[in-house]
């Protein structure tokens, strides 16, 4: 896998230059992780990862104010309405919070807080729910629609699926009708859809039985099961609610959160019990502090305490930013910490032929998600940290996907528990292992490890590198397995033939072995076909060359746009690009020098895979869009391309693809959900195009007639 961006670098040392670069490359990572987590309810990078990017992106936007963007993540509220549900417009736009981390991010809010209003009102505490965002419409005391928050103005209509959610009150009770201000107005009531801890357990449980994916935590598992096609699959999982919020303040004849919070319980509906009205910052501290320590006892995972200002007439005098209100803030819970029992360590082979031991946990259940396994780094670390198997040890995760193995309870430790020895020979193919000095990584260097093959071909096909939809680790594996891939090039002499007869090593029930079939086969090789127009970068990225991940690669192709170029570049030379140090120069030069990584780089030459980069194989084609800007916003759904392939091939007939909307922009195409760019297009009177359109550019590379 290539790695990951890290929301580190600091905004002071960068030139303008390179904090435009970054903000792109953060806009466009986050972009892409906020899709996964809120379209897919599949996270692939921890929330404490994400809230460091965001944060990131933050600071250098502050920094450098004309980088500053109104359709930056930092100005949205994450969310997406995906086309399997209609969109609903909210009455009013829903809103995210903003983040305190620790006590002091509080404090300083609340001496905010104080300045704004000269004294500090009096702040309703409530617990945050870590669920998903509801908004449930009822037109005369019935319930008539229920949406996601989506991107807080326009949402998912899951109406069917929430009447399948039993704690929902279909109709509001009549005496808490007589509290509405106009009866003739439909009523907005918000809130947050969950699933408790003991029913995700139990679904994990089933899936996993039955081979099925799993969710990664209950609030994923809440969004995942409230949006679903099939109200029925909706209505076998148990979700519950917690309502909080109306859309408008002055639909009900209450002055305050407090009051607000009474007449939802009138009203039926299921309102958080922990709730505290608080007059001093000490009161909310406490409060904060109890809830913390009744966490772990919750039926369901609560990520943190949400203060808001009690009183609607203070709230209206604060207003929002454009995706929080100034009036509450989300104290955030700190990582939270629990023991289990380490079962095993076992080693896993990378595709680089690193070893890694692993830490095999009976699964627990930490800050949102169950953790069974948890990486030990290398030998030194397994030592330092002297877990042994049998210990009971401490795992640690920040609102993280990714876990930590602490350390152990030693005064648990039992007498029998097992000092880890690390393998001598590779537990894949059982060739020596080696310790390089200065590494603290024991390493197979065997060329022929089944399972460095097996990770760097799925390295090969990953969304990062050639993306070849359909290849997964069980049919690569079972390549594998019997001999016939070994590095990437192999990919390239597949047929649909031998695939078609390819079998999974399973069988169905009359006994007969289970093979691909002709459609998926066919399927699989016009996806290979495909890869072999991908661009230079993500050639050299799919190499799986040490050191050199998607950014990496992108780097390198800007300044040596052929492999050519490439192969002949000095290592001083490759030292000199930028983002390239001088253990990535090392690894590509020695890597271009190896004969075995020479011979595949030819035969996937032979094969037809692009050594060139897409811009300058680009200058081949007429120059026929040149002195045009175009700008691409929403996902192109019909043409599937990336945003990045189709502005690749814009840029291939001489157009230029800038990120922002401004006066110069010559053409906006626009792909499904397009966002702010989109109404900025609008606004300043910029010709739109749909996919239709923008494929017939791509295809003839002749400007559109308007
Ligand atoms: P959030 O969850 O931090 O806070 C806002 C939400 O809190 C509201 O929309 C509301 O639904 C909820 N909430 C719960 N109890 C509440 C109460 N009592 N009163 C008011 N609101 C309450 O913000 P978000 O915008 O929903 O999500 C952002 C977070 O999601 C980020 O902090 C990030 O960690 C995570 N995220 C992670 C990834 C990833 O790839 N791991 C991607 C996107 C977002």
């Amino acid at each position: 896998m290539d790695e990951p961006l890290k929301g580190d670098a600091m905004p002071g040392r960068l030139t303008a230059h390179e904090a435009a670069s970054r903000v792109e490359a953060l806009r466009r990572e986050i972009e892409h992780n906020t899709y996964l987590y809120y379209a897919l309810d599949a996270p692939e990078i921890s929330d404490a990862a994400y809230d460091s990017l965001m944060r990131e992106l933050r600071e250098l936007e502050e920094a450098f104010p004309e980088l500053a963007s109104s359709d930056s993540p930092t100005k949205r509220v994450g969310g997406y309405v995906e086309k399997q549900f209609s969109a609903v417009r909210h009455d009013r736009r829903m809103y995210s919070l903003d983040n305190a981390m620790d006590e002091a991010e509080l404090e300083a809010w609340m001496d905010g807080i104080q300045k704004l209003y000269g004294s500090l009102p009096a702040l309703c505490c409530e617990l945050k729910i870590d669920g998903s965002s509801i908004a449930l419409t009822y037109r005369d005391g019935l319930l008539v629609q229920a949406a996601t928050r989506g991107d807080g103005t326009t949402g998912e209509d899951v109406t069917a699926n929430v009447m399948e959610v039993a704690d929902i009150p279909r109709a509001l009770r009549r005496e808490a009708l007589e509290e509405v201000a106009n009866p003739d107005v439909p009523l907005e009531v918000r809130g947050e859809i969950y699933m408790p801890k003991a029913s995700f357990d139990a679904l994990n449980l089933e899936a996993q039985a039955e081979g099925k994916k799993q969710f990664a935590n209950p609030r994923n598992a809440a969004a995942g099961s409230l949006r679903q096609k099939d109200p029925k699959v909706t209505a076998s999982r148990d979700l519950a609610t917690f309502l909080y919020a109306i859309s408008r303040n002055d639909a009900i004849r209450v002055k305050g959160q407090w009051e607000l919070l009474a007449w939802l319980k009138r009203a039926g509906f299921h309102v958080n019990p922990d709730v505290a009205l608080c007059q001093t910052r000490e009161e909310v501290l406490a409060f904060c502090a109890a809830s913390l320590e009744k966490r772990g006892s919750l039926p369901y995972e609560i990520d943190g305490v949400v203060v808001k200002v009690n009183d609607f007439a203070l709230q209206d005098a604060a207003g929002f930013t454009s995706r929080a209100p100034k009036w509450a803030i989300a104290f955030k819970f700190p990582p939270e910490e629990k023991t289990t029992l380490l079962r095993d360590i076992t080693v896993q082979v990378g595709r680089t032929g690193a070893l890694t031991p692993v830490a095999e946990l009976d699964p627990v259940l930490v800050a949102g998600s169950v953790v069974a396994r948890a990486t030990l780094h290398n030998e030194d670390e397994v030592h330092r940290k002297d877990v042994r198997v049998g210990d009971t040890v401490i795992v640690r995760k920040a609102g993280d996907v990714i876990p930590e193995v602490l350390g152990p309870v030693i005064s648990l430790r039992p007498a029998d528990a097992l000092v880890w020895e690390a393998p001598k020979t590779c537990p894949s193919c059982g060739s020596p292992v080696i310790r390089e000095e200065g590494e603290a990584q024991l390493r197979c260097v065997s060329i022929d490890c089944p399972a460095q093959a097996l990770e760097r071909l799925l390295h090969w096909v990953s969304r990062d590198a050639m993306d070849i939809d359909g290849m997964g680790e069980e049919i690569i594996g079972r390549l594998v397995e019997i001999g016939r891939m070994n590095d990437v090039a192999d990919f390239y002499s597949l047929t649909v033939e031998e695939l078609e007869q390819l079998h999974m090593g399973r069988t169905n029930k009359d006994g007969n072995a289970i093979s691909l079939g002709r459609t998926t086969a066919a399927k699989l090789i016009d996806a290979i076909q495909a890869s072999k127009d991908r661009d230079l970068a993500r050639v050299i990225c799919g190499l799986g060359i040490r050191h050199i991940g998607k950014n990496t690669a992108a780097e390198l192709v800007e300044t040596y746009p052929s492999m050519e170029a490439l192969k002949d570049a000095s290592e001083e030379a490759l030292q000199a690009v930028h983002g390239i140090g001088q253990r990535a120069a090392a690894s590509i030069w020695t890597f271009l020098r190896t004969p075995d990584n020479i011979d595949v780089i030819e035969r996937l030459q032979d094969a037809g895979v692009t050594m060139v980069a897409a811009q300058r194989s680009g200058q081949d084609k007429p120059q026929t869009l040149s002195g045009l800007t175009f700008v691409l916003t929403g996902t192109l759904t019909n043409l599937r391309l990336s945003r990045e392939e189709a502005a690749d091939a814009l840029k291939a007939y001489g157009a230029k693809v800038s990120s922002s909307v401004s006066k110069s922009t010559s053409f906006v195409a626009v792909g499904d959900n397009p966002g702010s760019k989109y109404d900025k297009a609008v606004k300043l009177g910029i010709p739109v195009l749909d996919e239709a359109q923008l494929k017939t550019i791509i295809d003839t590379g002749k400007p559109p007639v308007l």
